[in-house]
């Protein structure tokens, strides 16, 4: 049988069965995988179904049933092999070769309308060869905080992954971090790839350059495809550094739009890099509740490395980490003067961000008034999200002639001269911009914020009588 044929599930009147499934990752070869089944469950009741993404993929979300979803994803015996993907990593600094997709597998990869090609990613899904001690499940509170997290971040512009599904499974599971036995699911997660950095670090760990090449290809052909302006044929060496200049560059812009969004991803170990620059993988996670650039999410991350402020310079060590695996390939010397721009590409794109969230465009006094900005905020300890979300709610174009219609964050001195800076800033700008500034004010501030007390809030609801309705109602509005 060709890949296509195991890949391709016959007819099925399951739509999301019946999708047309590619094998991308399964036609390199066995190198990067080991095939897997997954675990049989007590239970299946759906959770959560992710309605815009049936739609990017072509689906009409009133023709999928929630039995579809059920079938296709929560009773996934038997349904093909699927892919436990190889990978190592830096976990917290030091490499870990004992790595591997351990409670998750490739489900399948498919086109989405816009033509680029998604993976499906399970977690949750059963043991596998690189379970070691673990059990291959995903608590229900993880796969609810996972939920969240990709749609709070997606609608603040952050490139990640999202949840196309969550099915509660029914077993007990015993975890250090919340009260046991708690539930399990499964859920589906939907992103642009699953080849992480460590993917390629565990095959420099095996002196294997020729699948670190051909990989590499993989990669390029399909996620960084050369921009149209490039008409001249590239040879082999200048696609490889272009692909990791691109790479730089989308990393700085994803740390720039977590920083922007006032998020702290809290593990970023290299096997939570994707190579495709997006975000994914949320555990331990958090919202910032004030500007606090020590703040970390990971109650194990005893020493900060993972902290709100320092994101930027640990996926910047990741970039360096992931050029040794790269040097056979790539020459090192031109992949360190491309990283050495990295700082550079992550503040303009933060500038740029950070004004959006002020409702501004950069240029004139701009890196005033960003600077100020995060002074005040960090001074007076405002909430960081309230703060724009109040911005955006209260915003009216008569603060440009009055600084006194600005609202007063907190009655503290400082935030009288941020007033007055905001003020000098809408007047810059002519009458008729106050339009757009209002605009990108709504655009750029979501009317709902992911804080850790809405989600803990929405959990115990769940736990005390399963329901789910809040769960629901924060979804909807986190979208708002
Ligand atoms: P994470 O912290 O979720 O990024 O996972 C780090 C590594 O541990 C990955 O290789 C996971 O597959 C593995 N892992 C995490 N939790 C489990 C679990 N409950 N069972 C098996 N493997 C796990
Ligand atoms: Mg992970």
């Amino acid at each position: 049988m060709t890949p296509t044929e195991t890949n391709n599930k016959h007819n099925s009147p399951n739509p999301l069965l019946s999708l047309d499934y590619e094998p991308a990752l399964e036609s390199l070869g066995d190198d990067y995988y080991d095939e897997v089944a997954g675990a049989e469950f007590p239970q299946d009741i759906l959770r959560w179904r992710n309605d815009d993404l049936l739609s990017q993929l072509g689906l009409d979300p009133k023709q999928v049933r929630d039995e579809h979803f059920i079938e296709a994803f929560g009773k996934l015996q038997g349904v093909r092999p699927f892919l436990a993907l190889r990978y190592h990593g830096y976990q917290f600094g030091t490499y870990n070769p004992q790595l591997g997709d351990g409670r998750g597998f490739l489900y399948g990869q498919v086109r989405g309308m816009d033509g680029e090609l998604y993976d499906l990613g399970t977690k949750g899904s059963g043991r596998t060869p690189y379970s070691r001690s673990a059990d291959g499940r995903l608590t229900l509170k993880g796969g609810v905080r996972e939920v969240l997290a990709a749609e709070a971040l997606h609608r603040l512009g952050v490139c990640t992954s999202r949840c196309l599904s969550m099915v509660e499974t029914g077993e007990q599971l015993w975890r250090g971090d919340e009260p046991s036995p708690t539930r399990s699911s499964v859920m589906v997660r939907f992103s642009r790839s699953h080849i992480r950095f460590g993917t390629f670090e565990r095959l420099r760990y095996f002196e294997r350059t020729d699948l670190i090449e051909k990989l590499l290809d993989h990669v390029i052909d399909i996620y960084y495809p050369p921009h149209p302006p490039l008409v001249i044929k590239e040879s082999a060496a200048d696609r490889y550094l272009r692909f990791y200049e691109e790479l730089v560059q989308r990393v700085a812009a994803l740390v720039a739009q977590w920083m922007a969004a006032g998020f702290c991803h809290g593990v970023l170990n290299t096997d939570n890099m994707s190579i495709t620059g997006e975000s994914f993988d949320y555990g331990p996670y958090a919202f910032i509740p004030h500007y606090n650039p020590n703040f970390t999410a990971a109650y194990f991350d005893y020493y900060g490395r993972y902290s709100y402020g320092n994101q930027s310079q640990i996926c910047k060590w990741n970039l360096e980490m992931l050029q040794v695996a790269l040097s056979k390939v790539i020459p090192a010397a031109e992949m360190d003067s491309i990283l050495a721009r990295f700082d550079e590409y992550y503040q303009s794109s933060y500038r740029e961000l950070m004004m959006k969230r002020l409702g501004l465009e950069s240029g004139g006094k701009a890196e005033e008034l960003l600077k100020l900005t995060i002074e005040v905020l960090k001074d007076t300890q405002v909430g960081y999200q309230q703060f724009f979300m109040a911005l955006s709610e209260e915003f009216e174009p008569s603060w440009r002639d009055d600084a006194e219609h600005i609202p007063n964050f907190a009655s503290a001195i400082p935030w009288e001269k941020w007033r007055r800076l905001y003020q000098g800033v809408l007047q810059s700008l002519p009458a008729a911009e106050m339009d757009n500034v209002a605009s990108r004010l709504e655009k750029y501030n979501p009317k709902t914020v992911l804080l850790r007390p809405a989600i803990e809030s929405v959990w115990e609801q769940i736990v005390a009588s399963d329901n789910w309705q809040p769960f629901y109602q924060l979804v909807q509005d986190i979208k708002e």
